[in-house]
């Protein structure tokens, strides 16, 4: 074994080694969480460089985030040195628009598209919806979703299948999904969709266009496999075509969590059956949490029908018990939890950032974020998106679309009167109607604004004005040689700052700061674009072996202008890709935390209609339900991001959105055997359903932050307190052994309570003080 070889595999285990060694063909590593999937892939990449001399310049490696992304990036840079250079590890999305970018002219695009996100969709939707005559028939968003779903799953308008001539919303949704995607090339834009949808119709369109990428990447290497949705699954098959490329995926069935985008959980599962004859392996052993976290996430997911049964063991201590902090209310809650990041901090040893807390739903950050500012506890918010969709970074990021490309109508109507300069709405609409009655561009429309009906002068000089303005600065982009240069130029000439800075307000000060720091992210760009460049050169220059008469080995992101790579950046930013700062507490939802991994794990709002959501909690079933067995995912993704210590957090009461909610403690609570959280065997506690259900109110009274668990409820041993809803709830009778109670009858100890018992006992109806739970 050579030496490189042996210091790549020193610190991996047989089945790790044996997916890194796996010759040619397919392979399916297929394993639980911490078990080291990641770290497969990054080793084995660096293996084929290294040992298999592989050009680097032929590895494609997909990631989920482009914080994920980086942080491969970076670990291969320390295994492989300047070589990593020309690796091309990135997501799927900026993968797709680099290609895109280099085969514009076969897809009815330029080079210089813009990016539309979220909100820009929309309301070329509501254009769409205006061109195609439809109006009220539906919302807006819901035909955004359909279509956002359609193009996950690979359709076209044409491909869309309607359910039979009575699908009047499907023949909708297919009408406005047409004309979006005239609108769309009209704008030269694209969406986040159709960066991976256009590029798979063209490779199936053109074959010789996917031929020369084929033949460029050798090798194919995706991590989270489990979340590819259709359309990334069909690239993926193009580049890598069955049954014998060299496609490596690796992933988790139990952590697929993207449903909602489309994503399919049998992917992973059917992928043996897609590349017949491709290696499996297992990883079993957990390097990442202490036993009590990994028996607790165990219990969570078992409870899933239809899943692989994963062995996973650890050699690690079986560790602290598990914490279940109980709350008056959401403010409590997040008092509380700063209260035991600071203690975690001074008594445990374990540093700010390698803390993290969790919840479902971005709206709950609000409160989390006040207490732990108040508590004066560093941290970042891990929502990559929330500084670019600032109103004034969005305005400035529409102007300098339109500096590359002034035919994006979405950006254009954004900053028409922006910062105000007298563009009424009426003038708006005049335009608009001319465009669309003319089929010109509102730019095209601007410079013929002198044959726009019943416009007077007045108006005419505005739009005259503004026409001017992007003129100038479609010309200055044409040569800029950097990215701050043109952000800088933009607001000068639209003085978007300096209005903010006339208004004078503290609303309008921190706005012109954070157009400032736009300007401060290109700079920023600029440097690191240069030194890629340098470096990428260098990389280039020390070829050891030329690339092959015919293949493209050129780097993907080649003749991009710098304000257009920019721009490309700042589109992809996902909603998981702030850096978690040094010294920063993270706070994330439990999506953004995939892959990620933490000493001490917060987990908050663990109440049912919380977290599981309340939108699994409809339906016939919901037990059951495919949306119940995804929240069960999110729980477990959750739990295995600590290595450590585990906080479960929930309250009794908390208001969201603007509601006062009295849940019950989530159900992925009672599926935690007790003895984790350190409740004795033999003396049972109330499961934690019980238990806020009859807060003993001195406790919850005296307890300025909320009361722990253990002070106030761990006494309590029988079910002496029936109130609110007990159903499905595990409990033990001393003659009829154990069973789940169907329905309850009154309230406190008397309530009569309907019981399934198991073994032929059946259903009971029985006196709740003579159940123990659990
Ligand atoms: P997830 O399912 O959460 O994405 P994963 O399977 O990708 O997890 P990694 O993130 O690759 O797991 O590894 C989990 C942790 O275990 C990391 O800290 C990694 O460095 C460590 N680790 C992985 N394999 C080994 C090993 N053989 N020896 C020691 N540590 C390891
Ligand atoms: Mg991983």
């Amino acid at each position: 074994m050579n030496p490189h070889e042996s210091a790549l595999l020193e610190d991996l285990n047989p089945p790790q080694a044996e997916a890194v060694l796996h010759g040619d063909g397919p392979l399916l590593v297929l394993s639980g969480a911490g078990s080291g999937k990641t770290r497969v892939i990054t080793r084995r990449v660096a293996h084929l460089v290294k040992v298999r001399h592989v050009f680097p310049w032929r590895i494609l490696a997909v990631t989920f985030t482009n914080k994920a992304a980086r942080e491969m990036r970076d670990r291969l840079f320390a295994l492989l040195g300047s070589q990593a250079n020309e690796l091309v590890v990135s997501t799927f999305h900026s993968a797709s628009a680099m290609i895109l970018r280099r085969e514009a002219e076969h897809v009815e695009l330029t080079k210089s598209f813009v990016i539309y996100d979220d909100g820009d969709q929309l309301n070329v939707v509501k254009r769409a919806m205006r061109d195609a005559g439809i109006e009220s028939m539906m919302q807006p968003r819901e035909i955004l979703s359909r279509i956002d779903q359609e193009k996950n799953a690979a359709r076209l308008p044409d491909d869309m299948r309607l359910s039979g001539p009575d699908d009047v919303k499907g023949a909708t949704v297919q009408r406005v999904y047409r004309a979006y995607q005239r609108l769309l090339r009209a704008a030269n834009a694209v969406d986040f969709g159709d960066l991976l949808l256009l590029l798979v119709k063209l490779f199936h369109d053109r074959p010789d266009v996917l031929e020369r990428y084929r033949t460029r990447f050798t090798h194919v290497l995706v991590d989270e496999f489990q979340d590819t949705n259709p359309v990334q699954y069909a690239l993926l098959r193009q580049l890598a075509p069955p049954p014998s490329s060299n496609l490596v995926v690796v992933g988790d069935d139990d952590q697929s969590i993207y449903r909602w985008r489309g994503a399919d959980v049998q992917n992973i599962l059917e992928f043996p059956m897609q590349y017949p004859g491709a290696r499996v392996v297992r990883l079993e052993q957990n390097y990442r949490s202490d036993q009590n976290i990994l028996t607790a996430a165990h219990e969570v997911i078992s409870k899933n029908s239809r899943r692989l049964e994963k062995k996973l063991w650890s050699e690690r201590p079986k560790g602290e018990n598990l914490e279940l902090m109980l709350h008056r209310d959401e403010r409590a809650e997040g008092q509380e939890v700063a209260r035991r990041i600071l203690a975690l901090q001074r008594e445990g040893f374990i540093k700010f950032s390698s803390m993290a807390v969790f919840y479902r739903t971005n709206a709950q950050s609000r409160v989390l974020e006040e207490a732990l500012r108040l508590a004066r506890v560093p941290y970042t918010l891990v929502s990559g998106r929330s500084f670019y969709d600032r109103a004034e970074v969005r305005d400035a990021a529409a102007y300098l679309r339109l500096m590359v490309n002034p035919r994006s109508d979405a950006d254009l109507e954004r900053v028409l009167n922006v910062p105000a300069r007298g563009i009424g709405g009426t003038t708006e609409e005049r335009l608009k109607d001319f465009a669309v009655q003319e089929g010109l561009s509102l730019f095209e429309a601007l410079a013929e604004r002198h044959r726009i009906p019943a416009l007077n002068s007045a108006a005419q000089k505005r739009l005259g004005g503004f026409h001017q303005l992007l003129v100038s600065l479609n010309a200055f982009a044409q040569t800029a040689k950097d990215a701050a240069g043109a952000v800088d130029q933009m607001l000068q000439e639209t003085k978007l700052v300096e209005t903010l800075v006339a208004d004078g307000s503290e609303e309008s000060n921190t706005r012109a700061e954070n157009l400032r720091e736009l300007l401060g992210a290109a700079q920023e760009f600029d440097l690191k674009r240069a030194s890629d460049a340098v470096a990428m050169a260098m990389a280039i220059e020390a070829r050891e072996e030329a690339a092959p008469e015919g293949v493209d080995s050129a780097p993907l992101t080649a003749d991009v202008p710098p304000l257009q790579a920019f721009l490309e950046q700042i589109s992809l930013v996902g909603d998981a890709d702030a850096e978690v700062g040094d010294g920063r507490v993270a706070l994330m939802t439990l999506h953004a935390a995939k892959g990620l991994e933490f000493d001490a794990v917060f987990l908050t709002g663990m109440e049912d209609g919380v977290f599981p959501h309340s939108r699994a909690l409809k339906g016939a079933e919901p037990d059951s339900g495919e949306e119940m067995a995804e929240e069960r995912r999110l729980c477990y993704v959750g739990f295995t991001r600590a290595r450590k210590r585990l906080f479960v957090s929930l309250a009794q009461c908390r208001s969201l959105f603007g509601e006062l909610k009295y849940n019950p403690p989530s159900r992925f609570l009672a599926d935690v055997p007790q003895v984790l959280f350190g409740f004795k065997e033999n003396d049972l506690p109330p499961p934690p359903r019980a238990a806020a259900m009859a807060p003993r109110r001195r406790a919850w009274d005296e307890e300025e932050t909320g009361p722990r668990v253990d002070r106030s409820y761990s006494q309590t041993s029988d079910m002496e307190a029936v109130s609110g809803d007990v159903r499905g709830m595990r409990v033990r009778h001393e003659q009829f052994g154990s069973g789940r109670i169907i329905s309850a009858d009154g309230s406190g100890p008397n309530a009569k309570v309907t019981v399934e018992f198991g073994g032929d006992v059946g259903l009971k109806r029985v006196i709740a003080r003579f159940l123990i739970p659990g």
